[in-house]
């Protein structure tokens, strides 16, 4: 192929998409496909050949789109918010181009600088403390990671490394131990896995919250059992109800303790970008690393997730090695504040949408969100026969009220009906149906369609007929339930 023909290429593949994305509202959110639908229909090896592109396009259509969720449909309101704009799409595209890959200032100034300059953009545009500034004074800085999962893992072991430091004896004999709640990202336990260190999931209160209280007396516990506790993960916006750990609390314990205390604000870091959601984030001064994902809410495209450290010293001593190349003096090393040795020009992408949009284009947007989240809540209360749970920027949970079986029932309609996607929840051994507002073409008008989908399917539930709790669900554990669900 050449340029001509990239030109034309890459000309179609735009159309394409938007194309797709003018017509999304049109398509049925899930897909009507059984497992292994696909193996069946691509050859068994690649082509021996090159092909044409447009017979790509046509096999494309033909068989890869039918098996898509689509993600950005104005009726899906599952997970979470993940980020889809035009502008993410062309900083995506000229990452690809020109972007090249990354390590220390010297294989490519352009890439590492923007980097620097756009985290610190958004430490201002959050109000973050000034010592995550890569321009700070002191050793604080941050970067740009591929997700949030790799920030907790990285958070986890560089915590362990500055025990090492702190303990003056060697860590590996010992037995240490991590905090989350029971609300946190299961990422969070896989962080632990990964770092070989025992997590303790513990319990929130009835707001999903972990408080400072039930931290210190779990962590007496485990010391007076011989642990050594080495990190807390707190939560700001849990994935399931979009709770707030209590980071004051937690904060406090851990500055008296020694542990290193991460937040994990993987989508809600995002609304911090609007004033009146920073009362959230007081006790943000004290913590030792934060981590927020510009690519859910933030409308960057994904991967990009922003990582913070108070103080890097200690990253650096994690991951410095003899091979790895350094930097200018007056360059933060950002290539060590990472687990790859490579990284992608993901700041162009983030310097993109952030020009494009704005600040206050940030901020109506969230806003915006919330509002249509909000109006839904409104939509669930004016129906008596439901239940309004928990309702935490964006985030919704609701159920018939009474026994749990009929919104198990009203669940399975929903999804054997493909037209919205939701998910369940349990919370104080309630099982609710869960409702996020994701996608960023949605509408009042998507809100009102999908609220009369769900009171069209629940008005042909018996629900007041208590039989219809199954046996089998009555028993199955409420993890099991979910992962049945999911
Ligand atoms: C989505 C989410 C994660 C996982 O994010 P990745 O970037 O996919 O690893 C972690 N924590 C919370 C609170 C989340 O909402």
């Amino acid at each position: 192929m050449d340029t001509d023909e990239f030109r034309k290429f890459g000309k179609i593949a735009i159309d394409y998409l938007a194309n797709y994305l003018d017509t999304i509202r049109q398509r049925t959110v899930l897909p009507d496909v059984e497992p292994g639908y696909l193996q069946k229909c691509l050859p068994e090896s690649a082509p021996q050949t090159g092909e044409h592109w447009s017979e790509i396009f046509a096999e494309l259509e033909k068989f890869v789109v039918p098996g898509l969720t689509h993600w950005h449909s104005p009726s899906f309101h599952a997970y979470i918010p993940t980020a889809n704009s035009f502008a993410g799409i062309v900083g995506e595209l000229m990452m690809a181009g020109i972007g090249g890959i990354t390590t220390t200032w010297d294989s490519n100034p352009a890439s590492v600088e923007l980097e620097l300059k756009m985290m610190d953009w958004l430490v201002k545009m959050l109000n973050l403390p000034e010592h995550f500034l890569n321009t700070s004074d002191g050793m604080g800085g941050g970067c740009i990671q591929n997700s949030a999962s790799e920030s907790t893992l990285l958070a986890l072991q560089t915590a362990k490394r500055r025990l090492m430091d702190l303990s003056k004896e060697d860590t590996l004999g010992q037995k240490l131990v991590a905090y989350t709640s029971d609300q946190s990202n299961s990422s969070v336990e896989k962080a632990a896995l990964l770092a070989s260190i025992v997590i303790r999931l513990l319990p929130t209160d009835t707001n999903g919250c972990l408080r400072g209280e039930v931290l210190k007396k779990s962590i007496n516990e485990d010391k007076e059992k011989g642990f050594v506790p080495c990190c807390v993960i707190a939560t700001f916006g849990t994935t399931g109800i979009c709770s707030f750990d209590n980071v004051e609390e937690l904060a406090e314990i851990c500055r008296s303790e020694s542990i290193w205390l991460h937040i994990d604000a993987a989508y809600a870091g995002t609304a911090l970008v609007c004033p009146e959601y920073r009362y959230l984030m007081r006790g943000i001064d004290k913590v030792d690393s934060f981590n927020f994902n510009p690519h859910k809410w933030m409308r960057v495209n994904s991967d990009c997730s922003a990582l913070w450290f108070k103080d890097t010293t200690y990253v650096e001593k994690l991951t410095s090695c003899e091979k790895v190349g350094s930097n200018p003096d007056d360059i933060p090393n950002i290539h060590l504040w990472q687990i790859p040795n490579c990284r992608r020009f993901r700041a162009l992408k983030l310097w993109f949408v952030l020009r494009i949009q704005g600040v206050e284009g940030l901020r109506a947007h969230v806003r915006k969100q919330v509002g249509l989240a909000n109006y839904f809540v409104e939509l669930v209360k004016s129906d008596e026969r439901f239940e309004v749970c928990t309702s935490n920027l964006g985030v919704i949970t609701f159920r018939l009220k009474g026994p749990d079986g009929p919104t198990k029932l009203l669940l399975d309609k929903i999804r054997e009906g493909r037209k919205i996607f939701v998910m369940p929840y349990c919370h104080l051994n309630k099982f609710m149906i869960r409702f996020v507002v994701c996608s960023s073409f949605t509408e009042k008008p998507d809100i009102d369609n999908s609220w009369r989908h769900i009171e069209d399917l629940a008005n042909n539930i018996e629900y007041s007929k208590e039989e219809y709790i199954n046996p089998v669900l009555r028993t199955a554990s409420m993890k099991d339930e979910i992962r049945r669900r999911n």
